[in-house]
């Protein structure tokens, strides 16, 4: 008889979860997957997916305005929020029910409940009450909206769980938050015709992206109408008699709006998951301490994906779980490579950037060439529409690597993805030189910056 119920157990069918489930299983393991809520985590469920599939909806009403340069003439738009929460609940069935079948297609077993560690070789079925045993453990619960308790009436306020199943869209909305997810929502509100206020404690919104982008991106909101108030913080949020909320500021300004959402960050989910019944070790915000093999200082215990808090993106959950997978059950200890990930600002206009912004070259280079290009896409001539495309490259002067790329505008998302490619192969800006542009398109501008638009010396910036 086996020793254990289960090679491996997973805790929770979200990105990393549920690939590390699936391909354990097609290698023969015995393999069951745990999950409390629904197959696909974050992503799938209330994350990425739905939050595109917002953003095409929300830019709908800039495509009307943009069309009638084109000739056409559209009737007075209208827009059903019912409409849109219905077909992307269908979207998001499928793709769940899709996350479902693939780990039984793998001969994975789904666990409909919460599972918590007994010990290091057990897991409690909680919706069953029943205790399993399991020779690996792979923990993948993900993250959770920081709910940000210390602000008084925090209970008033929604996430972006919730921005996903609100009732009614709403007219106005404040946006706490200067990350990802409140830039995005904030453009999304917007587009829908809410009217959108965000609040953001920093100088700059987006203070991890290369300063034109996040720069020519809080102008482009605001020539939106997009209210942004940097340097701001809600002090308090109380509940009117009218249903609204009152923010108040701590400006000295109290804005009246019918949502308010916190977007300040994601918090592991490890709380009450047994680990200190497994003696599992946490950092400072509950996240799970794994070393360059994602494994836990218990040795038959692994976490991966937002739970452990290293970067939180989909894409390195998963390659985490293929990591995990290669070094546990297929004789290679692989370490996950976090070195220059490729990510984008689902924003509007939007970010893609991939490797170092011209802040961080500097700091690691002596000298730098920057190649900056900012022009009106052809698709916003006839439009009439103003909007300002960015396109920057940062470059070692002395290899002439090209260090980073960073674009503001429409498919920014897309060119990343392939930027991605010759920056993580280190390829020289002279390797971009000798590619052929491709006509008429935006990003043949990559291809056809020829003069440095000005160095950067020991972190000075010299004339062009
Ligand atoms: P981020 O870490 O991106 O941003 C959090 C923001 O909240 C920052 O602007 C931060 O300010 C601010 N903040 C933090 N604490 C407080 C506080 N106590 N009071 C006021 N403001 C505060 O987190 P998000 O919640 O936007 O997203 C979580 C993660 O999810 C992201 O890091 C990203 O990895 C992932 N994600 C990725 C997406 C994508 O790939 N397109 C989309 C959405 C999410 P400061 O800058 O000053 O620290």
């Amino acid at each position: 008889m086996a020793k254990y119920d289960y090679d491996l157990f997973v805790i929770g069918g979200g990105s990393g979860g549920v690939r590390a489930g699936r391909v354990a299983a097609s290698l023969g393991k015995k393999v069951a997957v745990a999950e409390e809520y629904r197959f696909g985590g974050t992503c799938v469920i209330r994350g990425c997916v739905p939050k595109k599939l917002f953003v095409y909806a929300s830019q709908f009403s800039e495509h009307f305005e943009d069309s009638a340069g084109y000739g056409w003439t559209v009737g007075e738009p209208s827009f059903d929020w019912p409409t849109l929460i219905a077909n992307k609940d269908k979207e998001i069935a499928r793709l769940e029910a899709a996350y479902r079948s693939g780990l039984g297609n793998a001969k994975a077993e789904t666990v409909d409940s919460r599972a918590e560690l007994v010990d290091d070789h057990h897991v409690r079925i909680v919706a069953e009450d029943r205790v399993v045993s399991a020779e690996t453990i792979l923990i993948a619960t993900g993250g959770r909206p920081n709910p940000h308790k210390a602000l008084p009436g925090h209970e008033h306020c929604i996430s972006s769980n919730e921005a996903f199943h609100l009732a009614a869209l709403p007219q106005s909305i404040a946006i706490e938050g200067g990350g990802y997810i409140a830039i995005e929502f904030a453009n999304i509100f917007h587009g829908l015709g809410v009217d959108t206020t965000l609040i953001y404690r920093g100088k700059e919104i987006l203070g991890r992206f290369d300063m034109d982008l996040r720069r020519s991106l809080h102008e482009e909101m605001e020539n939106k109408g997009i209210r942004i108030l940097c340097q701001t913080v809600a002090l308090g949020v109380d509940k009117l008699p009218s249903g609204q909320r009152a923010v108040h500021l701590s400006s000295g300004e109290t804005l009246a709006v019918d949502q308010v959402m916190l977007a300040i960050g994601r918090v592991p989910n490890t709380e009450g998951l047994g680990l200190e019944a497994a003696g599992v070790e946490t950092g400072k915000t509950g996240e799970i301490i794994v070393d360059e093999y994602s494994r836990t200082n218990v040795s038959n215990v692994y976490a991966i994906g937002d739970v452990t808090n290293r970067v939180q993106l989909t894409p390195v959950a998963i390659h985490e779980a293929m990591c995990f997978v290669d070094t546990v059950y297929q004789g290679k200890p692989t370490s996950p490579d976090h070195e220059t990930i490729a990510t984008a600002v689902f924003s509007q206009p939007e970010i893609g950037t991939v490797g170092l912004s011209e802040d961080q070259a500097s700091a690691e280079f002596d000298e730098l060439e920057v190649y900056l290009a900012r022009f009106r896409p052809m698709r916003h001539t006839l439009s009439g529409r103003k909007e300002k495309m960015v396109m920057k490259l940062v470059v070692d002067g002395a290899s002439r690597r090209v260090l980073g790329a960073h674009i503001l505008g429409p498919d920014a998302g897309e060119m990343a993805q392939l930027l991605a490619i010759p920056i993580k192969a280190r390829l020289s800006k002279d390797d971009f030189d000798r590619a052929m542009a491709v006509h008429p398109t935006a990003a043949e501008e990559l291809v056809t910056m020829y003069q440095p638009s000005y160095r950067v010396k020991k972190g000075e910036r010299q004339a062009g």
